[in-house]
């Protein structure tokens, strides 16, 4: 019999203010340690905490962006527990009410779209980090903590169990990535712990009702994501198949092994004694605040897919190539707008294909890229009138690359330099189609008996004759009517 795995994921993502979510302190990454915590981060007898309005605009904005509803009026409460990362034994979260409830992100499967529910998405303060030893000046046997962190505001965005593979809950994660940071709420750095996933992890049998889960703790990568649940969910069937139990606990995942092991088993929200905070007001959100981030949103990545498909005919995978980041989106715009509509999957082929390989080959980001998009509008308009073969315009895109000339006129000068114009005058090419075919009877006589690929041969030898500079659609048109077909 077979097993279903269930995925539910539960995901903070650090929300990209200036300050603290309840004091002013800097939230500046790679500072000297301890000096960006301030008295209301470490709760020193007698501060007061006050919401940081930047951090709560940002919940609203996700929650309109995932169709959520946003709730009027939220708490503050405090998760009480004790760990050396917080000494002040308490996190400031929030439990009833949070501040955003249910929405829905889209994932492309295997079988099409899905809908993946959210719960809720709650606003609360980051904790300090330990630090062992080796690091910075810590001796053997020592650790150390770095408070610098402790107050930082996270979005916590927690979803239904509603994903059954490893790759639908990266699909998803990888979805949640692209849009907090297209609405620009979270930079999504991952290595600088900006965006980390907590997968929830059972499996049942078809039709039985949920089994027991297991909640792997702080993924970073999508990739450690995708390992540790496999891992998981194997371990889960092969632990039930020999007869054992699953307890509810909370796991880590060793990059090193592949692994994951039992780190504590799995507290109750009872365990934390969760009461409203005392020294913060609820969070009211008015009417009118809603109204005015929502009059500042840009198009969703959601919206533009579905106009890329509409208004352009791409297909499904080319939008959602196109609207990884609003950057690649505005790139691709801005070609169109300089070629015309008629010319959209041309550059949405050159955007997805040449220009996405050389950034995926350097390593480079799209706000890096060295060809921008005039320069590549240039170079497509240049394929579009046939001064250039394909071949050709990936041998200028190649020059552009490596920087050879940086203003708009840098493609014709390429061109001109390297004596690159494709020859598709009809009266220039005939000659040559006339000298191939009659150095190469086998190939006519192939093709006349009905062979196609013999053409083909017959079209390389002229563009060898013609150095690369033939137009091969032209070249084939005058072939066929050489040889009479
Ligand atoms: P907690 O905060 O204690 O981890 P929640 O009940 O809020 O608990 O659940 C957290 C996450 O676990 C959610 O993403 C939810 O979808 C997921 N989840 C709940 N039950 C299961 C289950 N049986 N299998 C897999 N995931 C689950
Ligand atoms: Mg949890």
């Amino acid at each position: 019999m077979s097993w279903e795995i269930v995925i539910g994921l539960e995901t903070h993502t650090q929300l990209s203010t200036q300050s603290k979510i309840f004091s002013g302190a800097s939230t500046a990454f790679g500072a000297e340690p301890n000096v960006q915590a301030s008295a209301v981060d470490i709760a020193l007898p007698g501060v007061l905490p006050v919401a940081n309005r930047a951090a709560v605009e940002r919940a609203i904005r996700f929650g309109l962006a995932v169709g959520a509803t946003i709730h009027r009026r939220s708490v503050f409460a405090r998760k009480n527990y004790f760990y050396p990362d917080l000494p002040k034994g308490y996190q400031i979260s929030q439990f009833e009410i949070p501040v955003v409830q249910g929405g829905t992100i889209t994932i492309a499967t295997k079988d099409g779209e899905k809908t993946v529910r959210l719960t809720r998405a709650h606003l609360e303060e980051d904790a300090g980090k330990s630090l062992h030893e080796g690091a910075g000046e810590l001796g053997q046997g020592m650790s150390g903590i770095d408070l610098n962190r402790a107050g930082t505001p996270l979005l916590e965005i927690v979803s239904e169990p509603d994903m059954c593979s490893s790759e639908e809950a990266v699909a998803y994660a990888r979805a949640l990535h692209s849009l907090v940071r297209w609405i620009g709420i979270c930079d999504g750095n991952m290595q600088e712990g900006s965006f980390r996933c907590d997968a929830n992890v059972s499996v049942r049998r078809p039709g039985a009702p949920l089994g027991t889960r297991r909640e792997i703790k702080n993924l970073n990568s999508f990739r450690f994501l995708q390992q540790a649940i496999d891992y998981e969910a194997q371990w889960q069937i092969e632990t039930l198949e020999d007869g054992g139990r699953i307890q509810q606990a909370t796991v880590l995942f060793d990059a090193d092994t592949g692994r994951t092991r039992a780190m504590r088993s799995k507290e109750d929200a009872h365990d934390y004694r969760y009461f409203p905070d005392p020294d913060l007001l609820p969070l009211e959100v008015s009417e009118s605040w809603i109204e005015r981030v929502k009059s500042e949103m840009t198009e969703l990545p959601a919206a533009k897919r579905e106009r890329y498909q509409g208004d352009y005919g791409l297909s499904a995978y080319d939008a959602a190539q196109l609207t990884q980041s609003r950057e690649t989106a505005a790139f691709f715009e801005d070609m169109v707008q300089r070629l015309g509509a008629d010319a959209a999957k041309q550059c949405a082929n050159w955007v997805t294909v040449e220009l996405a390989g050389a950034l995926n080959r350097d390593g480079l980001d799209i706000a890096q890229t060295p060809v921008s998009s005039a320069l590549l509008a240039a170079l497509v308009s240049r394929v579009r009138d046939n001064t250039l073969s394909g071949k050709m315009a990936k041998d200028v895109f190649d020059a552009l690359w490596k920087g050879e000339g940086g203003s708009e006129g840098a493609v014709d000068a390429i061109i001109a330099s390297r004596g690159m114009k494709q020859i598709s005058d009809t009266g220039e090419l005939e000659g040559i189609v006339e000298s191939v075919i009659v150095a190469n009877p086998k190939s006519v006589e192939e093709f006349r008996a009905g062979k196609e690929k013999a053409l083909n041969a017959l079209v390389g030898q002229a563009m060898k004759a013609t150095k690369g500079k033939g137009n091969p659609a032209v070249l084939n048109e005058i072939f066929r009517k050489k040889l009479g077909a």
